[in-house]
C-alpha cells in the first residue's frame, strides 16, 4: 500500500490517501503541541512509539471486541487504517481527577472517583473543544442518541481493558481521549490514537507522571518518559 495525496495535517499527524477509497495511511510526527496549540515542541521519537503503541493496544481491544480503525502497521511510524468519518467528539474517560476537570471543579490530582467518569467536548479547536451533554451532541447533530450508546459503552469497555493492561505494569490510567468514527456503513469503531499524547499514564509506586503532562508542564525527561511507558507496554503484551 502506498501513500498517495496528503489529505489532511493535523497537529501530531498526517493522513495520506491510498489506492483503496476505504482505507488511508496514517503518518505519526515528532511535533507536540498542547494548551489548543498555544505550546509547541519536538519530542524526539514520539512518533514512533505513539504508532508502535497505538497499534499494539488497539489490536488488543480488537480482540477483546471493540473494533477499531486499525487494519496493519506498515512501518515503525505509518499504519494503515480504514477510512472513518470522524463523530466531532472528544470522548473522555476519568478514574481520577486531573488536568481540566481538577481546575474546573477545585479538586486536587490525584482524587480516585469510585466510578468512572465520562464526559464529552465538542471537537472544535475554534471553540476551544467546549463540554457538552447528550442533549447538546444531539442538538447539534454530532451523533445521534444510538451513536451515543454505542460510543459511550465502547468507552467504558475500553477503560476497564486498559485499565487492565496498565495495571499489570505497574501504571495507572488516570484518564484518557479516545475518538470514534463511522464507516462507510454507519458502524461506529474506535480511531484516531491511544497514546501518552492522550492518555494521563502514572507510574503505580511513585505517581511519577509517564505522559504529555511531562511536556505541557515543563517537567523534563518527555522523551525518557515516552520510551519507558513503550517499554513498560511491550514487555508481556
Ligand atoms: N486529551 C487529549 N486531547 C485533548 C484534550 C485532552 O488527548 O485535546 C486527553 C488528555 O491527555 C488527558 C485526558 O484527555 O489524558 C483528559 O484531559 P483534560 O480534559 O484534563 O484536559 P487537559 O488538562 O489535558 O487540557
Amino acid at each position: 500500500m502506498e501513500k498517495q495525496a496528503l489529505l489532511y495535517e493535523g497537529k501530531a499527524k498526517k493522513v495520506y490517501a491510498t489506492q483503496d477509497p476505504q482505507l488511508l495511511i496514517v503518518s505519526y510526527k515528532d511535533d507536540a503541541t498542547a494548551f489548543n496549540g498555544l505550546k509547541k515542541g519536538v519530542i524526539q521519537g514520539k512518533g514512533v512509539i505513539n504508532n508502535q503503541m497505538s497499534n499494539l493496544l488497539m489490536a488488543e481491544l480488537e480482540k477483546r471486541g471493540v473494533p477499531t480503525h486499525l487494519v496493519r502497521e506498515l512501518n515503525p511510524q505509518e499504519t494503515l487504517v480504514k477510512r472513518v468519518s470522524i463523530v466531532p467528539l472528544e470522548v473522555i474517560v476519568r478514574n481520577l481527577a486531573a488536568g481540566s476537570f481538577s481546575k474546573r471543579y477545585g479538586v486536587e490530582e490525584g482524587l480516585a472517583f469510585a466510578e468512572p467518569v465520562l464526559e464529552f467536548s465538542y471537537k472544535n479547536d475554534g471553540l476551544g473543544d467546549p463540554l457538552l451533554n447528550d442533549d447538546h451532541a444531539v442538538a447539534l447533530k454530532l451523533a445521534t442518541r444510538e451513536e451515543l450508546a454505542v460510543i459511550r459503552a465502547y468507552a467504558l469497555k475500553i477503560n476497564r481493558l486498559l485499565q487492565g493492561i496498565w495495571a499489570d505494569r505497574g501504571i495507572i490510567l488516570v484518564d484518557f481521549k479516545v475518538e470514534f468514527g463511522r464507516l462507510a456503513d454507519g458502524t461506529i469503531v474506535l480511531a484516531d490514537e491511544i497514546s501518552p499524547d492522550t492518555c494521563r499514564l502514572w507510574d503505580a509506586q511513585t505517581r511519577e507522571k509517564l505522559d504529555k503532562d511531562r511536556f505541557r508542564r515543563d517537567l523534563g525527561g518527555v522523551e525518557e518518559a515516552y520510551r519507558q511507558v513503550m517499554e513498560r507496554l511491550s514487555s508481556g503484551l
